[in-house]
């Protein structure tokens, strides 16, 4: 008998938890779908002012080391999407002043650059760049994507674009700039990645960055990853390997100029790839030619340390970039001694650019490397 009063009490109990006490206001349908809709404006204007401010660094940080990359080209520093590569459905809640339709138009211009000097600006419906006539539609980014990447980039642009119903034409010389791309993804996730040829960093990590200084290491660190060769090094890269669907699909979203579609389905491929991809000696290695690209650029890296050492302490295990980016006493101490390095070179009017060994284990051909560092200026000759 008292078991069953024990029994019935519980159920008493749990009913009584089953049910809200409160009164609420009514909400309906049209309310919430209204606010669903207004958050999603919020977050995609998120996407678009972050990643506008992701190109502008790593533009700032691709121009500014452009005599110390191994791999330099013209940029013409603008970003293009239409409707569909950003997704039908999710088009409508971008910004406005974005214009997006079927037609191509320009998503970002990063400050300063000759394209934003020239008079462009966001919004312009693009037409044609030089000869070529951009098509419209659902596979216009593919089209343009393979048109480009064919031919050798100018460095003369012309684009002919449409703004409020009026054609107009505008020429600009390109800057020639480090050739790494920065593309922004729609993730949580803390993670930046470098993948040889761009650099892939989530909206995630741009949120866990205080400043811009810190947003500059991290690019930094990545272009290091590129231009210092270890991708190349590293053949057998499990992450570059296991994961040709996302590669690819990187690629698409960097010669369209358009912007990733990410979400929460990326998040195991960000843990893979965040656990697979450098050994600690390369982490190293980037983290010195990472410091330097930075300060190059302007940005203050007195905190460059500091940084790396929250990076890695403050994120759980679960987060990929303290699996790819591990934080050890030996590199908190040479990333400050790197400082140190760099402060005294600035002191003594010294060129900032990051002592090279001669035979760098991670180089597998050291001479075709430095022979192809020091004739940087016969390249840029060959090509013009
Ligand atoms: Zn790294």
């Amino acid at each position: 008998m008292k078991k069953i009063l024990g029994i019935v009490f519980l159920s008493l109990l749990t009913g009584c938890l089953e049910t809200p006490k409160g009164n609420l206001p009514s909400i309906s349908q049209g309310e919430i779908d209204m606010e669903a809709e207004r958050q999603k404006r919020i977050t995609y204007t998120k996407y678009i002012n972050q990643m506008s401010l992701v190109k502008e660094i790593g533009y700032k940080i691709n121009y500014s080391n452009a005599e110390i990359c191994n791999k330099v080209d013209y940029a013409s520093a603008i970003t293009y999407a239409n409707k569909y590569s950003l997704g039908e459905k999710k088009a409508k809640f971008f910004p406005t002043e974005l214009n997006l339709s079927s037609k191509i138009s320009i998503i970002n211009i990063v400050k300063n650059s000759p394209a934003e000097k020239s008079g462009l600006q966001l919004g312009d419906k693009i037409l044609q760049i030089g000869d070529y006539e951009f098509p419209e539609g659902k596979n216009a980014l593919k089209k343009i994507s393979k048109f480009f990447s064919k031919i050798e980039k100018q460095e003369l642009d012309k684009i002919k674009i449409e703004r409020n119903g009026q054609i107009r034409t505008f020429e600009f010389k390109k800057d020639k700039i480090c050739d790494y791309p920065i593309i922004l993804t729609q993730d949580n996730i803390v993670n930046a990645f470098a993948d040889g040829k761009k650099i892939i960093m989530t909206q995630g990590i741009v949120d866990y960055a205080k400043d811009n200084n810190e947003i500059a290491l991290i690019v930094g660190h990545e272009i290091a990853h590129n231009d210092r060769g270890h991708i190349d090094a590293k053949k057998k890269n499990t992450l570059v390997m296991g994961s040709v669907g996302f590669i690819l699909d990187m690629m698409t979203i960097y010669y369209s100029g358009g912007t990733s579609g990410g979400n929460a389905e990326n998040t195991e491929m960000w843990s893979k790839i965040g656990s697979e991809a450098f050994s600690v000696d390369f982490e190293k290695d980037a983290d010195y030619g990472g410091v330097y690209y930075a300060v190059r650029a302007g940005y203050d890296i007195s905190n460059a340390n500091a940084f790396w050492e929250r990076m890695g302490a403050a994120n759980p295990k679960s987060i990929a970039f303290n699996s790819s980016h591990p934080a050890t006493a030996e590199r908190y101490l040479q990333i400050r001694k790197t400082v140190d390095e760099i402060n005294k070179k600035n002191a003594q009017g010294l060129a900032l650019i990051p002592n090279e060994k001669n035979d760098l284990k991670i180089d597998e051909k050291p001479t075709e490397k430095k022979k192809k560092k020091f004739n940087i200026k016969n390249v840029f000759k060959k090509k013009t």
